[in-house]
């Protein structure tokens, strides 16, 4: 099989598909075809040699557009790749394109997006999650072996399982964020969503390590994560949160989640039932904290640096006013006024302040749990894929969504999403959650299960 075959597939099937399915706001055609023929031409070195992969729009690319979904980016060529970019290109992958997503990672349904509409694949009434909706949709599409998303607070999770794919959310620090563009610069991480955990953990490996570009990069060894798909589970250790089992979670989706762990159990690892108590505060932590970053990272759009500038101001506040409002979307609006409010003076000690304090919590309360347990288990979101439109108008619910994905974040341990099941034809996910830097472990329950 060439690498030239392996692209012009790929291409084909975007050509078949993406009509519908709108993964792709971005194609880099020209360019991967040259460097395919170049790859032909050579013997493979690279993990990830000759694979076609796609990437999330806030991801920049050295002269490939880069957009994050938003008007105010909606030209803007980046003048350098992202360490994830470039190190796709050390282990010569081939980047087909870039991927649609919410603006600026903002959302769950990637409907917050100003370029394109991605669909479900399994079912294009439904949304396929976001806020890296195109990221799983063109895998579980077919249109890429592969695609790098970003999790802020469940971004690569819950539309991986969605879509019925498999996403992780590395540990924070593991993956370099130099070139991701920031929504939430304590929050975010970049990760991998493939067909099979296998893939995964080579594309994780690949991505993987410290970065003198990005200071919270960690300074830890890359353990080989491959070397733990040894399908073997005995004597591992599981807790299941029973705040991940309570009300809200669809009987389906708890039933799932059950089966799953007599798959676990079958092949000899034990599980009892734990308790997050701080999982509570979750959601409202998570939206102060990332609405109070977003907007001190989104102050940069001003017109003069990046992208778009309006042509309807004639002095220079106006010109920044005029830019933004024109520029931005709702959704990146709602959290840009949120977060400026909760850094004010005045109520930076009762919001931010406070917020900073329960996220202490909330890390500690999987600590705790993870003194006797390997691996934390649980459903990646209480029901599946909804209707496109049907929480457009109620912010609330789409925040309620990442119920089950944001404490991670907050702690900043690593978590998988893997296909469990399907609920009414529309995939269901569990998510295995890892200690600190113990992507490997995650792996190889997720490796075991699948
Ligand atoms: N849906 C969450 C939000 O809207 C998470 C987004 C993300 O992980 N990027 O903030």
């Amino acid at each position: 099989i060439k690498v030239t075959d392996l692209v012009d597939e790929s291409y084909k099937r975007i050509a078949e598909v993406d009509g519908k399915v709108q993964s792709f706001l971005t194609l880099d055609e020209e360019k991967a075809r040259a460097y395919a023929k170049e790859l032909d031409e050579v013997a493979p070195e690279g993990s990830l040699f000759g694979l076609p992969i796609g990437v999330k729009d806030n991801i920049v690319t050295k002269d490939l557009r880069t957009t994050c979904s938003s008007r105010i980016l909606e030209n803007f060529n980046p003048i350098y790749d992202a360490t994830v970019v470039q190190k796709l290109r050390a282990s010569q992958a081939v980047t087909i394109g870039k991927l649609n997503m919410d603006e600026f990672a903002m959302g769950s349904s990637t409907e917050n997006a100003a370029l394109a509409k991605t669909k479900n694949p399994w079912n294009l009434d439904y949304v396929p999650g976001g806020s890296s909706g195109g990221s799983a949709a063109a895998v579980a599409a077919g249109e890429v072996l592969f695609s790098l998303g970003s999790d802020t607070g469940g971004s690569i999770r819950q539309p991986a399982a969605y879509c019925g794919v498999v996403g992780l959310k590395p540990t924070y620090g593991r993956v370099s964020r130099y070139g991701l563009v920031a929504f939430a610069s304590s929050l975010d991480q970049i990760g991998p969503v493939t067909r099979r955990v296998e893939d995964n953990a080579y594309l994780l490996q690949s991505i993987s390590g410290v970065d003198p570009m990005d200071s919270t990069s960690a300074q830890v060894d890359v353990p080989d994560f491959l070397s733990g798909l040894t399908g073997d589970v005995k004597g591992l250790k599981i807790a299941v949160p029973k705040e991940y089992l309570a009300e809200g979670v669809q009987p389906e989706v708890k039933q799932s989640v059950l089966d799953a762990l007599k798959v676990l159990e079958a092949q000899g690892a034990t599980w009892d039932e734990v308790s997050l108590p701080h999982s509570k505060y979750a959601l409202a932590t998570y939206y102060l904290i990332s609405s109070s970053e977003a907007s001190a990272n989104l102050s940069r759009f001003d017109g003069v640096r990046y992208g778009y500038r309006t042509d309807n101001a004639d002095n220079l506040l106006e010109m920044y006013k005029q830019t933004r409002a024109e520029g931005f979307g709702n959704e990146v609006k709602r959290r840009i006024m949120l977060g400026t409010f909760a850094l004010s003076s005045g109520y930076y000690d009762a919001y931010y302040k406070k917020a900073q304090q329960v996220r202490t919590l909330i890390k500690k309360d999987f600590e705790d749990v993870f003194e006797n347990y390997d691996v934390i288990v649980g459903p990646t979101t209480p029901t599946p894929a909804f209707k496109i439109g049907e929480k457009t108008d109620d912010p609330l619910t789409m925040y309620a969504n990442d119920i089950l994905t944001i404490p991670v974040n907050l702690a900043g341990v690593p978590a998988i999403s893997v296909p469990c099941g399907f609920q009414d034809g529309l995939p269901l996910g569990l998510q295995i959650i890892g200690k600190h830097f113990d992507e490997k472990t995650v792996y190889r329950v997720a490796h075991a299960y699948e």
